[in-house]
Order: structure tokens, then sequence, then C-alpha cells
């Protein structure tokens, strides 16, 4: 189990990192109700892009380690979730049963995935923006655009061979993405909702 330190820097990570994902905007948003709509009219096509949180299981892929952390802070974090029922039509192990109606329910230490993840759609924003240059026909991790320190499983305790994390490389991640969330922020606005139209066009 990792210490109450390491969860505590986790966490300050975590928030940089949801800082920088605020930057797309209502994107996540879109996608959720493009997939609702797509379930609903029973499409298959193009579901590879449907919203993460409905077609993977990231609470039962990250069970020892996230279950070990919410239990710090709720020992009923389980029991109330908010599990969506949505039938079979879902492709992968989803939907997620952190998902609930206003997005995902873990109010802190969730997933590392979820939280360093880009999507398809936010790599077409990202290389659309000139902030980076890299395919975009799969999910990257923040790591493999930018250098990071390689911290994250031992801070969320995922990993069997922990290392040593000092506060200076927590500092060095938290600015690095920082900066990455100024450059983004610092786009003029056409520029951002045309990156923007072309991850998702808006309807
Ligand atoms: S991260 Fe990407 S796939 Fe997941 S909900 Fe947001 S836009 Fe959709
Ligand atoms: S834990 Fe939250 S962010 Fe991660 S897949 Fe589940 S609902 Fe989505």
């Amino acid at each position: 189990m990792t210490n109450s330190q390491y969860l505590k820097w986790f966490y300050q990570i975590e928030k940089a990192l949801w800082a920088l994902f605020d930057q797309f905007e209502d994107l996540c948003s879109r996608c959720a109700v493009k997939t609702l709509q797509e379930v609903e009219r029973g499409q298959r096509k193009g579901r590879d892009a449907w919203c993460c949180c409905m077609i993977d299981n990231q609470v039962h892929d990250n069970w020892e380690a996230l279950n070990a952390n919410q239990l710090r802070a709720d020992r009923d974090w389980y029991e109330k979730l908010p599990r969506q029922d949505m039938g079979r039509s879902m492709p992968g192990n989803g939907p997620c049963p952190a998902l609930g109606e206003t997005g995902c329910q873990l109010k802190k230490h969730r997933p590392i995935t979820c939280t360093t993840q880009l999507c398809t759609k936010m790599l077409v924003a990202l290389n659309a923006s000139n902030l980076v240059k890299c395919p975009t026909h799969h999910a990257l991790q923040i790591e493999d655009l930018i250098d990071l320190p390689d911290i994250l499983p031992s801070l969320y305790g995922t990993t069997r061979k922990p290392k040593k994390v000092t506060r200076d490389e927590v500092n060095r991640y938290v600015a690095t993405i920082r900066s990455f969330r100024d450059r983004f922020a610092a786009l003029p606005p056409a520029q951002r909702k045309k990156a923007l139209e072309r991850a998702m066009p808006k309807r």
C-alpha cells in the first residue's frame, strides 16, 4: 500500500492534469452525448471512438491499488458508485461503474490512465493547435508527448517495485504540466475553436 504523503502528491499532480484537460472544454460531454445517441440508434460504426468511460472499466482494471486508495477516504466508496445500466450494447468491458450523470464520481485518486490518457479526439485537437506532433489513430499517455518524471505508479501504488519519489520530482511534474496547460490556454480563441471542432464537429 502506498503512503499518505505519496497520495497527497498524486492528488497535486491529478489536479494539475485536470486543469490541463479542462482546456478541452465540453469535448467529453459532447462525446458522451454522441455515444449515447449512437447506442440508442443501434449504430455500430465508429464505436472505437465512443466515450472512454462508457466502454472501459478502469475501476476493475486497477482494482487493487484503486480500492486501497479509495478505502482511506470512505469504506463504502464502492457501494456508493452510481453504476449506469447501459445493457449489453457497449464494446469493451464498460460502462465503468464510477460513471455518473455528471461524469466520473471519484473525486480524487482516480486510476492513473483516467488522468493521463489523451484519446484520439484530444490528440486531433492538440495536433490541430500545433501543440504536439504525433499520430492520432490511437490513444497516448501524456508522458508519451512530453518529458515527465516516471513517478505515478510509485505514488499510486500500482507497481510491485515502487521507487523513492522526491518532492523535486513532484514539483517538476506539476510545473511541466502547468506550462503545457498555459500554452494551450494561450491559444487565440478562433484557433482553439477550430481545433476542438476538428476533434469533434459541433452539431
Ligand atoms: S476522453 Fe475522449 S473518448 Fe473519453 S469522453 Fe473525453 S473525448 Fe470522449
Ligand atoms: S474511473 Fe472515472 S474517469 Fe476512469 S473510466 Fe471510470 S468513470 Fe471514467
